[in-house]
């Protein structure tokens, strides 16, 4: 093949790629949708509205009012809500798109083809469990997202971060020894290869990976500060990267307009990342007061979850991987009690890996946040609140307009639920019965009405 053949083929085939995924879902449906008689949880206030009636006019919540709304009937689909709450749709702060359904050994091992079916179908019961969008902290998720966007398979949103990144012996590096001394210019791991988790060990190669990342789409970068519960060789006391390389992550992603957010449980790793201008902390959970205070004074964002206590078993008794779990899960109240008390800027995520088990469980893990908030500070930080962190992705959002509440001009995820969750928060641990109607970008993916 001559060579102008190549190139054009190979234009040809990188124009959809670029193709932003926001222009492919951008095409409005037929007709709208309106929903009659629905009291509306908006993920900021505090109670439900008196009846009310909402039109949805292609991807947006184009009117909402007390009054009927004559819309032009012929063209426009009436949902009855008889009084049921309508809620924006749920957000999943920490979520792992392509590794909730592998076991480890799968992941590592297992054709790529065969993880993304099994990621296709999980992201379909990702949104059946009313979850409308996600931000994924490390997978290769980006041609699910586009698969989603593009109305291939249904799915949450995606926020992608790409490969986690982390260094030689961090959390995410699952290498055998034999794969050990690593050289410049070698093959790479088989998480590497796949885009689960890149290994870089200076500043330089932190930069690289972060712009590979970029490159692909990632809306933020994720690195691992510190030790992991699953990950073979890094010990929970143990601070990953420098500050210096850490900072190259942030001036990286600081360049494309978005930001870093770091997994770390220790105060030094912690502190470090702050220091090196990193905008948020995933878990959190051996954080100590001074750690707390200063998370607060900066405004860092603090994205956590209360691990359930299942989720040791995974490992063998008397494993190194069972003993760090526990280490961590005790942890968690004194996590959310300082959160709590210095008004730390929290949001929620689940963090379920390698489990299909757990996933389902994945509305009950939420509600689990009511023994340190009421219910409807768990609701609207599962909403609104998560939905505010997303947006320092800025211009590397890939979804214009506003997700995570129920107003005029706002994206049209919607649930309507079957009874009041601020009164009862455990109906959205039974999504199968409770949520009869789900939708995202205005398009119905469940009505059981
Ligand atoms: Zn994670």
């Amino acid at each position: 093949m001559k060579r102008t053949a190549i190139a054009s083929l190979l234009l040809s085939a990188a124009i959809p790629f670029l193709l932003p995924a926001a222009l492919a879902q951008s095409a409005e449906p037929a007709t709208s949708i309106l929903f009659e008689n629905v009291r509306i949880f908006d993920g900021k206030s505090d109670a439900l509205s008196a009846s009310m009636n909402v039109l949805v006019r292609g991807n947006r919540i184009e009117k909402i009012s007390r009054d009927p709304i004559s819309a032009d009937r012929a063209n426009t689909r009436t949902i009855p809500g008889d009084g049921r709450t309508l809620m924006p749709g749920l957000i999943d702060m920490h979520w792992h798109a392509m590794l909730v359904r592998p076991t480890v050994a799968t992941l590592l091992a297992g054709d790529l083809g065969y993880l993304n079916l099994m990621a296709g179908a999980e992201a379909a019961d990702t949104l059946m469990r009313g979850f409308t969008t996600v931000r994924d902290l490390g997978g290769p998720s980006f041609g699910l997202k586009r698969a989603i966007d593009e109305g291939i398979v249904p799915g949450p949103r995606i926020y992608p971060s790409g490969a986690i990144i982390t260094v030689t012996s961090g959390h995410g590096d699952f290498r055998q020894p034999f794969e050990l001394p690593r050289a410049l210019g070698n093959t790479q791991s088989r998480g590497e290869q796949t885009g689960a988790a890149m290994v870089a060990d200076s500043p330089d190669e932190v930069r690289v990976r972060a712009r590979e990342q970029l490159l692909q789409g990632a809306t933020q970068i994720k690195l691992t500060a510190g030790g992991g519960v699953a990950s073979p060789h890094s010990p929970l006391d143990a601070s990953t990267f420098t500050e210096a390389e850490l900072r190259a992550a942030v001036e990286a992603a600081e360049n494309w307009g978005t930001y870093v957010t770091v997994h770390a449980y220790t105060p030094v790793s912690i502190q470090r990342a702050i220091a090196a201008g990193v905008k948020c902390i995933e878990h959190g959970h051996l954080m100590d007061e001074p750690t707390a205070r200063l998370i607060a004074e900066k405004g860092i964002w603090l994205s956590t979850q209360a691990f359930p206590d299942e989720l040791a078993e995974v490992f063998p008794v008397g494993s190194l991987e069972r003993y760090k779990a526990l280490e961590v899960f005790a942890g968690t109240d004194r996590t959310f009690t300082l959160a709590k008390k210095y008004k730390i800027k929290t949001a929620f995520g689940t963090d379920i890996l390698f489990s299909a088990r757990l996933a389902q469980r994945q509305g009950e893990l939420l509600s689990k946040f009511v023994r340190w908030y009421t219910p409807v500070e768990t609701l609207i930080m599962a909403t609104g609140t998560n939905a505010q962190l997303l947006e320092l992705s800025g211009k590397r959002n890939p979804y214009s307009g506003k997700l995570g509440v129920v107003e005029e001009g706002a994206l049209a995820d919607l649930l309507l639920v079957n009874g009041d969750p601020i009164a009862n928060i455990k109906l959205i641990e039974n999504p199968a019965k409770n949520f009869v109607v789900i939708m995202k970008d205005g398009k119905v993916f469940k009505n059981t009405l």
